[in-house]
């Protein structure tokens, strides 16, 4: 049985193929962080090695060796994995070395298996040497050998790489399956079921993780609370707050578009709040809180601040100035009645 929880379309798709032996040799999983990307791929493995009639059983000796990593046919290459389990570090990028490795390894026959199974995660973060190197493999494909690529952004891969695999795309999951998920399979009470499965936005593995360890929802609390500090602040403080999350982006860029992710949740909620859609907010532990907030302002307001939210990311992502651009998304904080005024935020291109 396929453990990938939604994403039904492509379990059929892969499931048909096995059954008519007419496997690509190539996969790359497209989908948001924590969607599934990798337990699918894993399923993936198991249904090519599984002893049992109705693959993937998920019991049998190499099922059970595939999900706890030690089936040696398996191999998954990334930031944290080089074969060298001494380096703990993670890595900028996934090297040539690494790549060859796998293609070393790949020459190989099965070792106890019946296919070689490669997943490479994070293949976007692949360097240019080592894209180009797998090209090479991928343009020539081995039997009983099976390539997994997973990214967020296949954009960021070269497009002769995603030329030749076959490209499946994993959506995040219905708020309502996360939910049931999450109470069926993980035990959690219906209304934290509920709300991490709002906050998770269809991702199911960020839902797991806060499910199971407080921390992280604790961690979103301290975040959002400082987020509406912020809001109410002075001038002063807002720019100590850019120049916090400026000075963290150089070392974690994804913690500070997580930081903006929330920003744009909570005036995304505003906004439904507004327009009389409260059954679909994020935050619905919030939602009194919300409600009052949403009176002190405008429709048109909101819109601009979100939009604005929005181009600060962006910006980011092009390598803007971090410190100019999140000072300047503070500033163009709407001002509610009584509180610190609205101010136009400059172009910064
Ligand atoms: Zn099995």
């Amino acid at each position: 049985m396929w453990q990938v929880v939604g994403q039904s379309r492509v379990v059929s798709l892969l499931q048909h193929s096995l059954e008519r032996g007419t496997l690509a040799h190539a996969y790359l999983l497209i989908g948001p962080a924590h969607v599934g990307k990798m337990t699918l791929a894993l399923n993936l493995a198991q249904a090519l090695n599984c002893e049992a009639s109705q693959p993937p059983c998920g019991e049998c000796a190499s099922c059970q060796k595939i999900t706890s990593g030690k089936h040696a046919d398996v191999q998954i290459i990334g930031l944290t994995s080089n074969g060298n389990s001494a380096e703990a570090k993670p890595r900028a990028e996934i090297s040539i070395d690494q790549i060859r490795q796998m293609q070393h390894s790949a020459s190989l026959p099965p070792f106890e298996g019946r296919y070689k199974v490669f997943i490479v995660d994070g293949a976007e973060r692949l360097s240019h040497e080592a894209a180009n190197c797998l090209l090479k493999t991928l343009e020539e494909p081995i039997g009983k050998i099976i390539f997994i690529l997973l990214a967020t952004n296949e954009r960021l891969l070269p497009p002769t790489v995603v030329s030749r695999c076959q490209r499946l795309e994993l959506p995040p999951l219905a708020a309502t399956e996360v939910e049931a998920a999450l109470h069926s399979s993980w035990g959690s009470e219906p209304q934290k079921a509920k709300l991490l499965a709002r906050l998770s936005h269809g991702c199911l593995g960020w839902a797991i993780s806060a499910a199971t360890d407080d921390g992280l929802l604790q961690q979103h609390t301290q975040q959002l609370d400082r987020l509406l500090d912020i809001i109410n602040a002075d001038y002063e403080e807002r720019f100590a707050y850019a120049a916090h999350l400026a000075a963290q982006f150089s070392q974690n860029r994804a913690w500070v578009q997580e930081i903006l992710d929330l920003w744009l949740d909570w005036w995304r909620d505003l906004l439904l709040i507004k327009v009389g859609c409260n059954d679909t907010i994020t935050n619905i532990d919030r939602s009194a809180i919300l409600t009052e907030m949403a009176r002190g302002y405008n429709l048109a307001q909101i819109k601009v601040f979100i939009n604005n939210i929005q181009a600060a990311g962006e910006q980011l992502r092009l390598n803007a100035n971090p410190q100019l651009v999140l000072e300047t998304l503070m500033l163009s904080i709407p001002g509610k009645r009584g509180g610190v005024g609205e101010i136009p935020l400059p172009n910064l291109r």
